[in-house]
């Protein structure tokens, strides 16, 4: 069970799972959608995922050519929620104020795209492209 809303606090969201494992992605795109190292997210089933209020003020871009996409708030423009894939959702890892107490870097992807000032000095597994289990 997990709790997690945007900054200006009109999106929230729950998670009905125990989250654990942080990925993290370091490809340029993540770098220039968070301004930072790259986005850092737990994944979950949809399932185990439900808006507690604010989803019509969730956006979406797409980038063109790309199956990249990110959903940040209307109207604070925090990172959210989004689509990871058919059956899952990503969640980025800061959204979460409440159940977060095991988080733990477990994945690092596209590690060859990272920022030359990057360190990574966790354990969290390194792959060089996409996560491969
Ligand atoms: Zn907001
Ligand atoms: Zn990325």
């Amino acid at each position: 069970m997990a709790t997690g809303e945007c900054n200006c606090g009109a999106v929230a969201f729950e998670v009905t799972t125990k989250v654990s494992d942080v990925f993290i992605c370091h490809c340029s795109i993540c770098q220039r959608s968070t301004g930072g190292n790259g986005k850092i997210v737990v994944v979950v089933n949809n399932t185990d995922f439900q808006w507690l209020r604010g989803k019509e003020l969730v956006n979406t871009w797409h980038k063109p050519e790309h199956d990249w996409q990110t959903s940040f708030c209307q109207t604070c423009g925090s990172a959210l929620p989004g689509i990871n894939d058919e059956a899952r959702m990503y969640i980025p890892a800061g959204l979460i104020t409440g159940g977060g107490d095991n988080l733990k870097v477990a994945h690092h992807i596209w590690v060859d795209s990272k920022a030359t000032w990057d360190e990574i000095s966790d354990k969290g597994k390194q792959h060089q492209q996409a996560f491969e289990p």
